[in-house]
């Protein structure tokens, strides 16, 4: 029997009893009852679906206590940080229960017949459906609230969608801890049995991703296994989307005037984000762009810096490997190094240095990601030279630019650089920390992501789990009320191609 076996990353002692591993047959059999609770929950009201989110986030919330614990024994990332995860998890929740209610999320269009152009147009009317199970992968990173009933789960939730999530072998004691908890609250909700369930173990990603049933795959962690389940997904017979939240080095520009002006602010901003969650965030600034007047503050930062436990030990050793292989790589120089606790797998804060000549003849080996608390800082000295590189790194989640208020210029300049690489472009502050909002973009092109043009997080992550439909001349009674015309559910449709709520 294959099992999932949860550990204390700061005692690297096993955690909880060992789970087993979900098999064929009951992957099999989920997805049915999924698809089954699909059927009815997709022809729920927004007003009855927006209800049960906010009685999940309700029921989580009362749980916190627990589930902090659990989660904090098996990821280590500590109490604060992980009773503002779990907040932000049930906010979510709430978030995109206010998204169904408000309604405009169906993007519904209607054009009035008019045959007297050419081509000639009938009544056409257009508005989003959701499209079936999907499969949820979740991160080890953030074990709420990219996790179990993290942003992919709300979405496709709130979309309609049911969901089978694929927890991650990091933390199967939280995974079945919050799992328990948000079905307790669907059935409490009357949600169809099956909308939402749980599986463990790597084989059974594979057949989940794989099933007929399954209509598209959201997953969050490392381009390896991304690049694979991605694979796997457009290797079916049908192949379907699947949107992967992969690697990032998430490259900080500080320009000469800002860091002649504020450099202890700015090292204190890049040491506490470089180092925050262990360092291991996918909106980790690990490629620091910087003139070398500022990188003995910079190193004086991260020496202050404290690292800790890391999420798994297989996480902890690359880390640690990266580390010792760019501290005997003749192309780089350490500058400095923090502090770790005494515990089994801490990673401990790591600073490099590399001139941008150098770094540019070796692009490809200088930008590869090194999950966890460390950076590189490519000193420069005009900032023309740094431009044409801007533009090589690979795809990115972020781009930060750190400026004076003289400095709009060259801001400017390598703004229209970083735009073409990075999902979110940030002015003088730091990429970690993500707000939940209608106008957050979380991705960027490969391989931050596998799709760019989608968010994981924000309210246009729904769109991910939904496909347009055109109803063609069908007489108003038969229409969803999204698009009748007396517009019932009063919401924001464009109609003539004007927007309004009419
Ligand atoms: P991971 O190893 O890719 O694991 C993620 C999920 O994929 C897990 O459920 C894992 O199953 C499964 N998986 C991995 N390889 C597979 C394969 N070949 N076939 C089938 N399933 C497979 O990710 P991780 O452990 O979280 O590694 C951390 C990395 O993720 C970091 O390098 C970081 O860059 C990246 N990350 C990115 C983001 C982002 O938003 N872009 C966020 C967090 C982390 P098991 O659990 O059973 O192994």
């Amino acid at each position: 029997m294959t099992t999932v076996q949860g550990y204390n990353p700061r005692t690297g002692e096993p955690y909880g009893d060992p789970l087993e591993a979900t098999s064929d047959t009951e992957v099999d059999r989920l997805c049915e009852a999924a698809h089954s609770a699909y059927e009815t929950w997709s022809g729920w009201s927004a007003e009855d679906r927006a209800r049960v989110l906010g009685l999940v986030a309700d029921r989580l919330d009362e749980s916190s206590e627990t589930l902090i614990t659990v989660a904090d024994t098996e990821t280590a990332l500590g109490v604060p940080r992980l009773t503002t995860e779990l907040k932000r998890t049930t906010n979510q929740l709430r978030m995109f229960a206010d998204v169904l209610r408000e309604g405009s999320y169906v993007d519904a269009m209607i054009d009035s017949p008019n045959m007297d152009i050419i081509p000639p147009r009938p009544d056409v009317r257009r508005v989003l459906r959701p499209i079936g199970v999907i499969a949820v992968f979740s991160a080890s990173n953030f074990p709420f609230a990219l996790s179990t009933v993290g942003s992919d789960t709300a979405s496709a939730l709130a979309a309609g969608c049911a969901v089978v999530v694929k927890g991650h072998s990091a933390h199967p004691n939280t995974t079945r801890e919050t799992g328990r908890i948000v079905t307790e609250a669907l059935t409490e909700g009357g949600a169809p049995e099956g909308l939402f369930s749980v599986i463990h173990g790597t084989q059974s990603g594979v057949r989940l991703v794989r099933h007929p049933l399954v209509k598209a795959a959201g997953f969050t962690g490392s381009i390896g296994g991304g690049r694979a389940l991605y694979d796997l997904a457009n290797s079916r017979p049908d192949p379907i989307p699947f949107y992967g939240e992969l690697g990032s080095v998430n490259p900080t520009v500080i320009l000469p005037r800002a860091a002649a002006e504020r450099p202890a602010e700015i090292a204190a901003g890049f040491a506490q984000s470089v180092t925050m969650g262990v360092g291991q965030f996918c909106t980790n600034p690990g490629l620091v762009f910087a003139p070398s007047s500022i990188v003995d503050e910079l190193g004086k930062a991260v020496t202050e810096s404290n690292g800790g436990a890391m999420l798994n030990e297989r996480m902890c050793d690359s880390y640690r490997s990266h580390v010792e292989a760019l501290s005997t790589n003749d192309l780089v120089s350490l500058v400095a190094t923090g502090s770790a606790p005494d515990e089994a797998w801490a990673g401990k804060p790591a600073l490099f240095s590399v001139p941008l000549e150098t770094f540019t003849a070796n692009l490809e080996k200088l930008t590869e990601e090194n999950f966890g608390p460390s950076g590189i800082v490519v000193t420069y000295t005009d900032v023309n030279d740094l431009l044409p590189v801007l533009a090589k790194l690979p795809g990115t989640l972020t781009g930060t630019v750190h400026a004076s208020p003289s400095e709009h210029k060259e801001a400017t300049a390598v703004a229209a650089e970083l735009r073409k690489i990075a999902g979110r472009l940030i002015y003088n502050g730091w990429p970690t920390g993500i707000a939940l909002a209608w106008a957050m973009q979380h991705g960027g092109p490969w391989p931050a992501t596998t799709n760019a043009i989608h968010t994981s997080i924000g309210v246009p992550g729904i769109y991910r789990w939904l496909a347009p439909v055109t109803y063609q001349t069908w007489p108003d009674e038969l229409l969803p009320p999204e698009l009748q015309d007396a517009n019932p559910l009063g919401i924001t449709r464009r109609r003539d191609g004007v927007l309004g709520k009419h």
